[in-house]
Order: structure tokens, then C-alpha cells, then sequence
């Protein structure tokens, strides 16, 4: 196969790059760099099925040559991110996801969609199934996101009634591991890195919100999996393990080996109560479900967080 991942240089993208190339498919990373890192394409750089565009996804897409696969993955994910993005957020899952849609449609290729658990907003149903509809505020800050990739969920539809494409979409529960950039601001990568500073631990609120925190191999073969699958529905992919982020700071502590300081900061607006996916579906269409504890995760993701905050600053 011959595939196209958008924002191959993220933290996502470039580990499902280099799934695809393990199992000896051609891949073409695009990405601008808009929130991805040219440190990531390092690992993917020497294989000769790997080839990169630089490009703005939002723009016209033209790819020479057959394509079999077109995975979009292009769009800020980490909250900062897309609190300080909003537009390029908003473009990126829909006119980003249009053209993305429009170059599978023109070569016959299978699309595959990151969509995300923010689909259901702050949920009143948990765990969240996949039929659940959501509870998302569309003018507050995080709408940038949330709407923007139920937009694109609605527009892979649509392809696929209207034009028959085939399509996949997965919606991905809060991931971690290496790669995730040290000042993204998601709760794991700052909590390793403040961590291996000697702390605080930054906790927003109470710290009784919950999350469900899935490693990135694990999710790379939920993806994998997907893709390969013939399930058109939407999928969740997220370990159901659901801890608060004052037990997360807990375990964070126990991995490091430290005891550290809390430092209580505001909780963001509408930063969702609860999240944890219900993963039925998953476990009977793909086979599927996460290995990885939160703990041996997080003791695999710790070296790459310690090389990384090195090199960055003498630590
Ligand atoms: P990331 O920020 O590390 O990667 C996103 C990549 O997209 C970056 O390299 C960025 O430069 C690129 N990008 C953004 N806009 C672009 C544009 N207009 N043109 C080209 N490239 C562009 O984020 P990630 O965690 O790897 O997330 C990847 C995908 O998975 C996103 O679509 C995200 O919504 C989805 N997702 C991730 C998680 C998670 O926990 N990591 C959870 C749910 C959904
Ligand atoms: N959070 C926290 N401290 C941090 C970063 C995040 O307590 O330093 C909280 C945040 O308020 C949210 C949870 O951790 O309740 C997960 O945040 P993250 O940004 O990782 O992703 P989200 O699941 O909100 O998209």
C-alpha cells in the first residue's frame, strides 16, 4: 500500500508513519509544523518508502501516483494549543478535512479520520458509547475543537453516502508516550516534566476530574487495526482504565520516585468532569483492547522525557 498521512510530524502521526512503514507500506508525511516538530520525522527519515511534503493541508492537495490510504491526522490537539490556534483549528478539521476527503475521493483510496473523544463535549453519559450524541458548548473555548471535528465527522459521512467512499473514523481517548512535546500542556507531559524538574505538579481545580489515559502503542494498533478494518461507524480507541488527575499525580509521583508539592491552579473552562470510553465495540469489530498499565506507560514514556528536558536545558 502506498498511504498519505496529514500531521505526520506530531506526536500521533509520526509513530502511526512508522507503523506503516514496519509492516513495508510506502507512507508520504505532510505536516506544516504548525504544532509538530521535525524531530519526529528523525526516525522515519532513513527508510526509502518515507517521503515528506511540506504543506498546509488546508490548500489544495496534489499527490502524483496511485495512493491507497489518506489518514488525516493534521490538527492541533493538546487544549493550549488549540486555545491559541482557534482558527487554524477550525480550518484544519474542515477545510483541511475537505481536501484530505476530496484526494482519497479523486484516487479511490480508503480515509481515515482522527476524530476525538471532545465529540462528546463534557459528557452526562459515562462511559461514553459510541451512539451517545455528546454535550459540547459550541461558543466556549474549546468549541474551536470540538466542533471542528464533529464537522469532520459529518463531512466523512457525507463522502461516504454521497460518493461511496470508504471510510474510517477514529475517536481517540487522551493519548501519551514519547514524542508528545514537553510543552504541549497536557496534563501528562507537563506532570512527567515537572516531575523530573522536582515539581509541583500543577493540578487544575480539584484534581477529581477523571481521564482515561491510553499508551501510544496501544493506540497505534487500535488505529492500525481500524484501518484495515471494514467498519465504517465511528470507533472509540482509549484504555478504559478512568483515574482522577490527583490519583494520575499520584502515580506520576510513585514512577519518578519523588514526593512532590501540589500546586492547585483554575480549572479551564468547560474542562470536561469526566471522560472514559466504552470500548465495546472496538473489543468486537477489531479484536482489540489496551495492554499497557497507567504506570508501566508511563515508566516507558519517563526516558524520553528525561532526554528530551537534557538536551533542552542541561537538566
Ligand atoms: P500533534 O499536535 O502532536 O500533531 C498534529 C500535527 O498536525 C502537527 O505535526 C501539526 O504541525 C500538524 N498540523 C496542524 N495543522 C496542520 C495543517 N493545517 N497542515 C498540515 N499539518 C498541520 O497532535 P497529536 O496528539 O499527534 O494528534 C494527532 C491527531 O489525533 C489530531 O487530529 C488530534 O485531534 C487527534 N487526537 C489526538 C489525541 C491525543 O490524545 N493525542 C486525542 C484525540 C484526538
Ligand atoms: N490538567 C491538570 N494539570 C495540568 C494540565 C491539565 O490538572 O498541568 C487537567 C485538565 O484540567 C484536564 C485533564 O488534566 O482536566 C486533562 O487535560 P489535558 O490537557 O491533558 O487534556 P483534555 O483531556 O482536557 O483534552
Amino acid at each position: 500500500m502506498r498511504v498519505l498521512i496529514t500531521g505526520a510530524a506530531g506526536f500521533l502521526g509520526s509513530h502511526l508513519a512508522e507503523r506503516f512503514l514496519t509492516e513495508g507500506h510506502a507512507v508520504i508525511g505532510m505536516d506544516n509544523f504548525l504544532t509538530g516538530a521535525e524531530d519526529n520525522l528523525f526516525p522515519l527519515q532513513d527508510d526509502d518508502l518515507f517521503h515528506f511534503i511540506k504543506q498546509d493541508v488546508t490548500k489544495y492537495l496534489y499527490l502524483a501516483g496511485e495512493v491507497d490510504g489518506v489518514l488525516h491526522f493534521a490538527s492541533p490537539a493538546s487544549p493550549i494549543d488549540y486555545l491559541k490556534l482557534p482558527i487554524q483549528t477550525l480550518k484544519v478539521g474542515s477545510l483541511g478535512t475537505h481536501k484530505a476527503l476530496g484526494l482519497a475521493l479523486a484516487k479511490g483510496a480508503r480515509f481515515m479520520l482522527a476524530s476525538t473523544s471532545e465529540v462528546y463535549g463534557d459528557p452526562q453519559v459515562h462511559p461514553q458509547p459510541e451512539d451517545y450524541r455528546g454535550h459540547v458548548n459550541p461558543v466556549g473555548p474549546r468549541g474551536v475543537y470540538d466542533e471542528a471535528k464533529r464537522f469532520a465527522e459529518a463531512l466523512t459521512m457525507a463522502y461516504h453516502r454521497c460518493h461511496d467512499l470508504d471510510v474510517r473514523i477514529a475517536r481517540i481517548f487522551n493519548t501519551y508516550g514519547p514524542r508528545m512535546r514537553l510543552d504541549d500542556g497536557r496534563v501528562i507531559s507537563n506532570f512527567l516534566v515537572q516531575a523530573l524538574q522536582g515539581g509541583p505538579l500543577t493540578v487544575y481545580g480539584e484534581g477529581d476530574q477523571t481521564r482515561s489515559f491510553c499508551y501510544v502503542d496501544d493506540m497505534v494498533e487500535g488505529l492500525y487495526r481500524l484501518f484495515l478494518s471494514d467498519v465504517t461507524e465511528p470507533v472509540n480507541l482509549g484504555n478504559p482504565a478512568e483515574f482522577s488527575i490527583n490519583e494520575l499525580a499520584e502515580t506520576v509521583q510513585c514512577v519518578v520516585g519523588r514526593e512532590l508539592e501540589i500546586e492547585k491552579q483554575t480549572l479551564p473552562t468547560d474542562d470536561p468532569q469526566v471522560r472514559q470510553p466504552d470500548i465495546s465495540r472496538a473489543r468486537e469489530l477489531l479484536a482489540w483492547e489496551p495492554a499497557v498499565e497507567l504506570e508501566e506507560g508511563l515508566s516507558r514514556s519517563l526516558p524520553y522525557f528525561r532526554e528530551r528536558l537534557q538536551t533542552r536545558t542541561g537538566e
